[in-house]
């Protein structure tokens, strides 16, 4: 939106102003309100201006770093009368509690010493000086924390199987394969913060007993990969990776492979596989990657945003992790928010929040005064929630109980005027075109599936279509090979349950 040029002109601006060695100008990742940008804090007050343009730069400079006046008109507006000067004051803030973002927006990506300033690298350090790896493992154990790439399996017990596995050779991966539409958590903390999770992979190297580890991108994600890669460099010439960290004899090093464009790559045993160079297909399971992985060795896969909540676990311990969120679900999540919703973009918030306070509190609600009709959760894997369950408390049971998924964090708000017929098309053309066609309930029932939502949707539906689509995604669900198939009939699931009259007056509404 056009923050580069924004930052070009404050830069010269500072410069002719003679700032330029008083004002620090930071480029950071992503701050949150996409719908805002180009965003611009002004600290140590915390003055918040949105869509900053290239004509506003002048003013900012000479108005309010030289004279100390605030500009009005860039102010956040959340109602005609109303101005929020600070970011500490705006409601899509307010309710969020940031653990996996809390350095995204923050702090400059491509500079290591910012990320230890924020106390980087120092739960690394912890563990290296002070830890056994059992401890380690016992701590993210104790936290609850869950992964958070979609099937929320509890991380510390991962870690221990892995560590159990025997093997001399064992690996660390990270997913960063995040391929839902709609999604884009993985992509913010690669970006805005690439250190966070550099130092919880070797944390867990060093749990599991690796010293390889591997970060596997989509080749989409290009500004990503190029902050990864600055931030390896940069950490390996801090002695913060590669040989004897930190002086303790531990080694650890860590490199990048990019994805090329397969959504299914996501899958663990696929992702290991394209990381191998093979093609990226999925295998039955068991073995896991915990006993048998990259190159056949134990191998420990977490996302992104697992990885990114590990250091505060570590330095703030796990009692304080758990004290956020449910019963079954600890800390946080990020979530995606698109759609017809007026704030869009990237929250962090407290597991157990309801859904209404997320689209309300936090979204600003539907775009246009509409009536809010459903939220699709958790991609293409997921299901819709009717807004008759918005005080529902969110966690990975709450969801899983409504027909829906947490999945990795998309959430896709709809209004009154979407048809959930067509959206579950969407979704099911999608992982149609997605399926790797290595088994025949995915490749095949799919395929009719789709055919029939497409007859349904032109208004050539038949009596019979939808026990038949109810029969196939059941059948399907059952039977496929991997996450992509078993998860592939849930939009048309959810939406039959909540929505079938929908479905029903497409038939009976024939052209
Ligand atoms: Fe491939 Fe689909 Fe079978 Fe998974 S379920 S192995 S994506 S064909």
């Amino acid at each position: 939106s056009g923050a580069l040029k924004v930052k070009e002109a404050l830069v010269k601006e500072l410069q002719k102003n003679g700032l330029d060695n008083e004002i620090r100008l930071i480029e950071t990742g992503c701050v949150g309100p996409c719908n805002l940008g180009p965003l611009m804090i002004i600290y140590p007050e915390g003055v918040f201006y949105q869509r900053v343009t290239v004509e506003d730069a002048q003013e900012i400079v000479e108005e309010h770093l030289l004279k100390g006046r605030v500009v009005d008109r860039l102010l956040y507006q959340p109602s005609e009368d109303e101005r929020r000067k600070f970011i500490q004051e705006i409601d899509f803030f307010k309710k969020q509690v940031k653990i996996a973002l809390r350095n995204s927006g923050f702090i400059n990506p491509l500079n290591i010493e910012e990320y230890i300033a924020r106390d980087g690298y120092q739960a690394l350090a912890k563990v290296l000086s002070s830890m056994t790896p059992e401890e380690v493992i016992e701590e993210v154990k104790k936290s609850g924390l869950r992964g958070r790439g979609g099937a929320g399996f509890p991380t510390g017990l991962k870690w221990e199987f892995t560590r159990k596995s025997p093997g001399d050779e064992k690996y660390v991966i990270c997913n960063a394969d995040e391929g839902d539409p709609g999604a884009f958590m993985d992509r913010s903390i690669l970006e805005g913060d690439p250190h966070s999770v550099l130092e919880a992979m070797a944390i867990a190297g060093y749990a599991i007993g690796a010293s390889q580890g591997y970060v596997y991108v989509r080749a989409e994600y290009p500004l990503a990969v190029e902050r990864l890669q600055h931030a390896i460099e940069q950490a390996r010439e801090y002695g913060l990776l590669g040989e004897n960290i930190m002086g303790t004899g531990f080694n650890f090093d860590i490199e990048i492979r990019i994805g090329a464009g397969a959504f299914v790559c996501g899958e663990e045993t696929a992702l290991i596989a394209s990381v191998e160079g093979k093609r990226g297909m999925p295998r039955p399971k068991p073995p896991f990657p915990a006993s048998e992985g990259l190159w056949g060795k134990p191998t420990l896969i977490n996302n992104v945003e697992t990885y990114a909540n590990i250091p505060p676990i570590i330095l703030n311990g796990a009692d304080w992790f758990r004290a956020i969120g449910t019963e079954g679900s600890k800390g946080t999540k990020v979530f995606a928010l698109a759609g017809d919703i007026q704030n869009t973009g990237l929250v962090e918030v407290p597991m157990g929040i309801t859904l209404g306070d997320i689209v309300y509190d936090l979204g600003g609600g539907v775009r246009g005064g509409k009536k809010l009709k459903a939220v699709q959760i958790g991609g293409p894997s997921g299901g819709c929630i009717p807004r008759e369950y918005l005080n529902v408390e969110i966690d990975y049971d709450s969801l899983k109980e409504l027909g829906a998924i947490m999945g990795s964090g998309g959430l896709i708000v709809m209004d009154e005027d979407t048809c959930m017929v067509d959206l579950a098309r969407f979704f099911l053309e999608f992982v149609q075109d997605e399926s790797c066609g290595k088994c025949t309930p995915c490749r095949i029932g799919t395929k009719r599936m789709l055919e029939i939502l497409q007859r349904i949707t032109n208004g050539e539906g038949r009596e019979g279509d939808i026990e038949l689509l109810e029969d196939l995604a059941k059948q399907i669900k059952a039977t496929a090979l991997c996450g992509l198939g078993q998860t592939a009939p849930n939009p048309v699931l959810s939406t039959l349950r909540y929505f079938r009259d929908e479905y029903e007056a497409h038939i009976r509404e024939k052209r």
